[in-house]
This record gives structure tokens, C-alpha cells and sequence, in this order.
């Protein structure tokens, strides 16, 4: 295998979810990591209350799938578990349910569980890029082998949510909001992806990318049937591979030059065995979200600052024949930056505030109505910050100066 990682590209055919999946796990060989007795746990993208075919949540028949062939090497336990991106207690039930994760999971008679109802620890991160420490469910250090196994979705934020991203929700409830408040900007909230994934590194990862969502993602984004399985060991080398299908620049997602940074995996393709379908045949172009036009770029902090908090910040928008005035973006933003109108009257829709949000999407990803948008204006943006008026009036001195002396010439 002259040391370079394999990873497998199969087609699901005619809906035929299970043979695709089971074609990857064999193409990669990872019945080499399995062994009697062991404890797996499987962690889907469980992000919000939504059916599978609106493509948020990992697919249920990807997961039956694996767990299908975990089965057949004995374990003594096999755990589905995962906490949605919201802060309160009971949600990720609801989307345990919605998503038919659940189901699945008592149809396969296996465990199934939020992080948040089991027991909690403090890890510690080797050679912390940002996050030295952060509390995770036991489960994740107690588990002999962790398979990953997220979605192909576009990110508003980080452009593309797949396999590094996935790993950050071991971080149960509220402590994924806190982690976005404590590094808000994107650069460092990246490496804080990164630290959580060097922690909670899964094994394996079996990539879904049966129904998919590109443009507004990573929940009001637009469902593709792309109908591929990705099977593989480095998640850096798989989020990379996934890039290529969409048409996605690497330098565009900031947390896979910090994963490659941590020697996490690699993104350079080359060193990459492809097995299965070539990559070249399965490439389909998504639509990409803007993101921070500024991720990735190196510069000064303080520019960068100005650039992310002031020129590029996005502003949340409100569709009000959407909204249902549900209370679910004020109760999870993690900085009050949103409150409820005056009136809870259909028609009215929350209030923001630009000065506190931080930009995290946390809104926009547990809206359960798709109700939030982001608008990004910099020319706008630039013109009302202190910089640009004291710019403008500087301008504006000059030219009455101008005028006067040309005047006073004459
Ligand atoms: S914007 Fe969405 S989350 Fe916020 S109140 Fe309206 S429907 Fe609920
Ligand atoms: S308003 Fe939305 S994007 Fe802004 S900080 Fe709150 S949850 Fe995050």
C-alpha cells in the first residue's frame, strides 16, 4: 500500500444503500480494526429535528448499514449517540426521532443515546492549538473504536461540514455554543474544531453522501442526491477528497490547514489511495455559501478583526411568513445577541442585535423553520463603522479644502 491512506468511493445504485456501504468498508479494509468484544460508538451528524429526506441529519440507512457490519465481529456493545447543536435538554431526543435514528437504532436492537444524558469528563488536548481542555461524554474515551459518520453538507460559516466538523458534537449541548463564544472568530473557532477532533479522532469514518445539502447549509440549504459512500481512516484526507466532488477549495475550509497542522491527516490528495470509483467520475459541482471571505487569509489580528467583526460580518435576516415565533434562536444563541418582538404576533419576528452577535449560525442551524438568512454587505458595512465615517469626513475635508482653495484661487 507504499504508506498512502486509502480511501473508497462507491455509488449507491438503485436506493441500494447497504451494498454501497459494505463496498467501501471492504475496498478500505476495515475489518482490520475490528475485533470481539469491543465497545463501538457511532457518531451520526444529528443536528436538528428534521426528516431524512431534507438531507440534515445523517442518513438512517447509512447507519443501519454500519451497523449492520459492526455486528458481524461480535462487539459487546455498539452506541449511537450524539447532541444537536441546540442548548436545551430534550432536544436531541427530538431529533433522535425525527431523523429516524432512533428507529433504526431499536429495529437493530442497539444502543442509542444523547451525549448529554450520560456521564461527563474533562480531556485534555495535546499541543492545544486554542482549546486546552473542554468536558465530553465519557463514552468518548471509553469506547475501543469510534466510527464517524457525518453528512456532505455546505456550511455557512465554515463552507463545508463533513468529518472534521462532525467530531464537534461530542461536545454536549451548550458547551458547543460556549466553545463558538469563547473563539469567535472563524480562525480560531477552526483550530478549535481541530482540537476537538485531535480528542474525540475517530477510527474510521464512512462518509454520507447519499442526499446531501449544498448552498444555505448546514440546514436551509438545497437537498442533492449525489448517491455516493466514502469510507476511510483520515478524516482530514476524506473532508479533502470531498471538497475535490464539490468543487471546493481546501484553502477555503480553515479547520483542515489546522487538522493537517496537528498532523491530524492530510490534505494533500497525492498521497491519497483512491480506490473504487475514480474521482474524477463522481465530481458535481455544489454551491457554495460566501463564508468569511477572510478565512484562511494570513494578516495582521487586528485587520483581521476589523475585517471579520466589522467589513464581512453577516446580518441575520428574518423571514417573517416563516417564522413561528418558536423562541428556539433566542433560547440557543450563545450571547443573547437575539430576543422576541415586542408582540409574539405571526408577522413580527425576533430582534437582533449586530453589536453582540458573534456569528455563529447556531440560530440558522436550529431554526426549525428555516426562517433565518445571512447577508453579508461590506461596502455598507465599511461605510457605517467608525473607520469608514471618520474616512468619509476626512474625504470630505479635503474636498471642502479643495473647493475653497480652488475658489479662493480664482
Ligand atoms: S426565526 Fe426560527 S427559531 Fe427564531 S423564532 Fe422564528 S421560527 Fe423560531
Ligand atoms: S444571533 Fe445567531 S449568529 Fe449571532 S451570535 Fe446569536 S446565534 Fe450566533
Amino acid at each position: 500500500m507504499d504508506g498512502k491512506t486509502p480511501i473508497a468511493i462507491t455509488r449507491i445504485r438503485d436506493d441500494d444503500v447497504g451494498k454501497a456501504v459494505r463496498e467501501a468498508l471492504d475496498l478500505v479494509d476495515a475489518k482490520r480494526l475490528m475485533r470481539e468484544g469491543m465497545l463501538v460508538l457511532l457518531k451520526p451528524n444529528l443536528l436538528s429535528a428534521k426528516p431524512p429526506e431534507r438531507a440534515v441529519t445523517t442518513h438512517p440507512e447509512v447507519l443501519r448499514a454500519v451497523i449492520r457490519w459492526v455486528k458481524q465481529f461480535k462487539p459487546r456493545r455498539i452506541v449511537v449517540a450524539d447532541s444537536t447543536a441546540s442548548t436545551s435538554m430534550g432536544t436531541t431526543e427530538k431529533v433522535l426521532k425525527a431523523s429516524l435514528i432512533e428507529q433504526t437504532c431499536q429495529e437493530e436492537g442497539v444502543e442509542c443515546m444523547p451525549f448529554e444524558k450520560t456521564t461527563r469528563r474533562v480531556y485534555k488536548v495535546k499541543d492545544p492549538l486554542v482549546l486546552d481542555e473542554f468536558a465530553a461524554s465519557t463514552l468518548v474515551g471509553e469506547a475501543d473504536l469510534i466510527i464517524n459518520l457525518p453528512k456532505i453538507k455546505t456550511h455557512d460559516l465554515t463552507r463545508l461540514t463533513c468529518c472534521v466538523k462532525n467530531m464537534f458534537g461530542t461536545l454536549p449541548l451548550g458547551n458547543k455554543s460556549r466553545t463558538h463564544g469563547r473563539f469567535p472568530m472563524i480562525n480560531d473557532f477552526c483550530a478549535a474544531l481541530a482540537d476537538v477532533y485531535s480528542v474525540s479522532r475517530p477510527a474510521l469514518t464512512v462518509v454520507d453522501g447519499y442526499l446531501c445539502q449544498e448552498g444555505p447549509g448546514p440546514s436551509a440549504g438545497d437537498v442533492v442526491k449525489l448517491d455516493l459512500i466514502l469510507a476511510g481512516f483520515d478524516g482530514v484526507a476524506l473532508d479533502a477528497a470531498i471538497c475535490k466532488i464539490i468543487g471546493l477549495d481546501t484553502g477555503k475550509v480553515p479547520y483542515l490547514k489546522f487538522g493537517e497542522k496537528k498532523g491530524l491527516g492530510t490534505t494533500d490528495l497525492g498521497a491519497v489511495e483512491f480506490k473504487g470509483e475514480p474521482l474524477e467520475n463522481v465530481k458535481r459541482p455544489f454551491k457554495i455559501p460566501p463564508g468569511s471571505p477572510i478565512a484562511g487569509v494570513p494578516m495582521p489580528r487586528v485587520l483581521a478583526k476589523y475585517l471579520a467583526n466589522v467589513v464581512f460580518k453577516a446580518r441575520i435576516t428574518f423571514d417573517p411568513a416563516r417564522c413561528k415565533l418558536c423562541a428556539t434562536c433566542w433560547k440557543n444563541c450563545p450571547v443573547e445577541a437575539i430576543t422576541p418582538p415586542a408582540e409574539l404576533k405571526q408577522g413580527n419576528v425576533p430582534c437582533w442585535d449586530n453589536a453582540r452577535c458573534i456569528t455563529c449560525y447556531t440560530c440558522a442551524e436550529t431554526c426549525p423553520h428555516e426562517a433565518i438568512g445571512f447577508k453579508i454587505e461590506p461596502l455598507k458595512n465599511a461605510v457605517r463603522s467608525p473607520l469608514g465615517i471618520a474616512a468619509i469626513t476626512t474625504l470630505a475635508v479635503i474636498v471642502a479644502l479643495v473647493i475653497w482653495m480652488v475658489i479662493a484661487w480664482c
